[in-house]
């Protein structure tokens, strides 16, 4: 086990449905400290860039007219093999494949409007925490 930062993001559904505070429980009870964060808006243009490794996907349109339909919460997450285990406590990207107690099988609406997001691997988490973070916002115990 090893001490990792990752990026996690509560997505416009969840945000609009004030579920918040019970996602970032769900990550602070399994160990995931949360060193920074902030409430933000996307673009249409910049959820495109964010996700720009699914541009070429059918979903890519829809993802990005729901990734800036309201407000998102990012974060980023400190914990023993924090990159895993934020995907465990999300569950499966289908909420219909998730399992029971996860984010995505409580909370998501549909396999698009589903509730997180989480790097998946120490590089995407690199790159996607300096998406959104500048060194000076993310805590250093
Ligand atoms: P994740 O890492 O579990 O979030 O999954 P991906 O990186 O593969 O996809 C990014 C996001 O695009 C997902 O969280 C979903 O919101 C959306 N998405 C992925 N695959 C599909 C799909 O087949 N259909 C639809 N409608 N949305 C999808």
């Amino acid at each position: 086990m090893s001490l990792e930062k990752t990026l996690s993001i509560i997505k416009p559904d969840a945000v609009k449905r004030d579920l918040t505070g019970k996602i970032i429980a769900m990550f602070e009870e399994k160990g995931l400290r949360v060193v920074a964060q902030k409430k933000i808006w996307l673009s249409k243009e910049q959820a495109g860039s964010f996700y720009d490794v699914h541009r070429d996907r059918p979903f890519f349109g829809e993802l990005c007219e729901f990734m800036s339909s309201g407000p998102i919460v990012v974060q980023v997450l400190e914990g023993n093999s924090a990159i895993e285990l934020n995907r465990e406590i999300m569950g499966a990207t289908n909420p219909d494949q998730a399992e029971p107690g996860t984010i995505r099988k409580e909370f998501a609406l549909s396999m698009t409007e589903n509730s997180a997001h989480g790097s998946d691997s120490s590089e995407t988490a690199r790159e996607e925490i300096s998406f959104f973070f500048s060194g000076l916002e993310i805590l250093q115990f």
